[in-house]
């Protein structure tokens, strides 16, 4: 049972009865208007009453097997429904050194199994972790307790994104010294230079940057691991070394035409459009400018943020075109629906196969295709198949490219003996996440490819703790190398 009060004494049937409460949205005229959250969330009366309706089921709790983290939701809500938010959002904390953040961009696959689903509704688990970490943030009640005694073991992480910020709080929590290394400017990897602050304040992520100083974790910034410093180098002068390096480089489309002015990759428009210059390199201090006519190629949470950007720097038509139906539509569904309540339309079962460009060089049009659904591919969803003779024009004055992201081959080419799979994915042991390299452990999106930060979160943990039975002398059996690699 996740509670310490046993089997709850509660009104089951009539908390199944009880209506979902609403948590509020700054209008939509208004928030289009800037890139401040969209979201307000629960206040804390609302946020009793919604944690209130949930049942406490028995245990196994699917809320919680279904959690990645494995976060004790039924224990946090009840906590938060007498009240005790602090004690909520440290429920939260044990399991995930980012409730602040999940509560906000969690897709939040804990209430696809709440068992209020079919009837009033699951409870808005997210937006009441949100709201019991942002009080618990403002009773300085987030703090990371680290022991006296330090280990005098010697840790070196790189990457700052959801799965390095899990590693480096885990480990500093047990004693062992941290030192974080960044290629951008600031640390904080997606979360700050991917997500838009409209979905996540970056001080969000600033303060948790700062609670992870204070505990003593050192970040080295504007360091690219591989250049002057290679994971060589850092298993000269550390214990072990942890790679969360994400998975950054993006996917091309390969059709006529690509290259043109006016076509933006997704990344590039998000970090110009959404990450104060401070926080950007030199040469990236410049915001987007976008026409009335914006097209965003692709489906999933980038190309939703990168319409729902479009429409705050102005473009009065977004379409985003993506070539399945919305059933096979990965990404979340909440954001997806605020995306279009914003103004986006969502043009399914379509693709680009060229984009035309003006005498300078600039895009005008794409040709678009239409397609069907054929049998299923290796994903298991339904392969889109081009209807031959549909192909149709349509003017545009940009297109954002958001079709998928691969990890960035820079540190595996320049690290020996470190394996990856034909798609630049490190090999790692599932479990352990030990890599083929000894002393290099990885996770994270630059293990299983671009996920969630949930899920980076899952197995960051994973790797903690094995790094931590590392450092303290058990055996590890490093992953073997996949045989040769095929070519692309
Ligand atoms: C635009 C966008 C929107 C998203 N929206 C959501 C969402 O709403 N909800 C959700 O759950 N997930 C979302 N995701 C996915 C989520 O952000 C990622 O799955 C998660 O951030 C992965 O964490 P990570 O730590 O593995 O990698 P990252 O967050 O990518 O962090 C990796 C870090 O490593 C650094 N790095 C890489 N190579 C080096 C090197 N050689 N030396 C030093 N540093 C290096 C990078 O600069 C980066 O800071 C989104 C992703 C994108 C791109």
């Amino acid at each position: 049972m996740s509670s310490e009060t046993g089997y709850r004494d509660i009104d089951r049937r009539a908390r199944v009865l009880t209506k979902a409460v609403k948590y509020s949205m700054r209008p939509v005229e208004e928030r289009i208007q800037d890139f401040e959250e969209a979201v307000l969330g629960y206040c804390e009366e609302d946020g009793m009453a919604e944690a209130a309706r949930c049942v406490q089921c028995p245990e196994p709790q699917a809320c919680m097997l279904r959690c990645p983290a494995g976060n004790d939701v039924p224990e946090a809500l009840w906590l938060m429904s007498q009240g005790d938010f602090i004690g909520a959002a440290k429920v939260f904390a044990a399991t995930s050194p980012l409730p602040e953040v999940c509560g906000r961009v969690c897709p939040n696959i804990c209430q696809d199994g709440c068992g209020l689903l079919k009837g009033c509704g699951s409870i808005s688990v997210g937006k009441l972790e949100a709201c019991v970490t942002s009080y618990a943030r403002q009773h300085g009640a987030l703090a990371i307790e680290v022991p006296e005694e330090k280990t005098g073991k010697r840790v070196a992480v790189v990457g700052s994104g959801p799965a390095g910020i899990t590693v480096a709080e885990d480990l500093v929590k047990i004693g062992h010294e941290v030192t974080v290394y960044e290629a951008w400017p600031v640390p904080g990897g997606v979360l700050i230079y991917g997500i838009p602050s409209f979905k996540l304040d970056k001080k969000i992520v600033m303060d948790k940057i700062q609670d992870l100083e204070d505990a003593g974790v050192k970040f080295i910034t504007n360091t690219r691991i591989g250049e002057a410093i290679t994971v060589d180098d850092l298993l000269e002068e550390y214990d072990t070394v942890f790679l969360g390096t994400g998975a950054a480089v993006e996917a091309t489309m390969n059709i006529p035409g690509e290259d043109l002015k006016g076509i933006y990759k997704a990344t590039d428009l998000l970090v110009r459009a959404n990450v104060p210059f401070d926080m950007l390199p030199p040469g990236m201090r410049e915001t987007p400018v976008v026409g009335q006519r914006v097209a965003v190629i692709g489906g999933g949470d980038t190309a939703v943020d990168c319409a729902r950007t479009s429409v705050r720097l102005g473009a009065e038509e977004v379409t985003i075109v993506y070539r399945r139906t919305e059933a096979e539509m990965p990404g979340n569904k909440t954001e997806r629906y605020i995306c279009i309540d914003e103004g986006t339309d969502i043009k399914y079962l379509q693709a680009p196969v060229e984009f035309i460009g003006d005498d300078n060089g600039r895009v005008k049009a794409m040709k678009v295709i239409k397609m069907k659904l054929g049998e299923p591919d290796s994903s298991g969803r339904r392969r889109p198949v081009p209807i031959e003779g549909s192909e149709f024009i349509q003017e545009v004055d940009n297109v954002i490219l958001s079709i998928g992201y691969w990890p960035d081959p820079y540190v595996s080419d320049k690290t020996q003996d470190l394996a990856t799979h034909n798609w630049g994915l490190i090999v790692t042991d599932e479990e352990v996440g030990a890599t083929s390299r000894e002393g290099v452990f990885a996770a994270g999106d630059n293990v299983h490819g671009p996920d969630l930060v949930i899920t980076a979160i899952a197995t960051a943990h994973r790797a903690a703790e094995s790094i931590d039975a590392y450092l303290k002398g058990t055996e590890v059996k490093w992953a073997e190398a996949p045989p040769p690699r095929e070519k692309r």
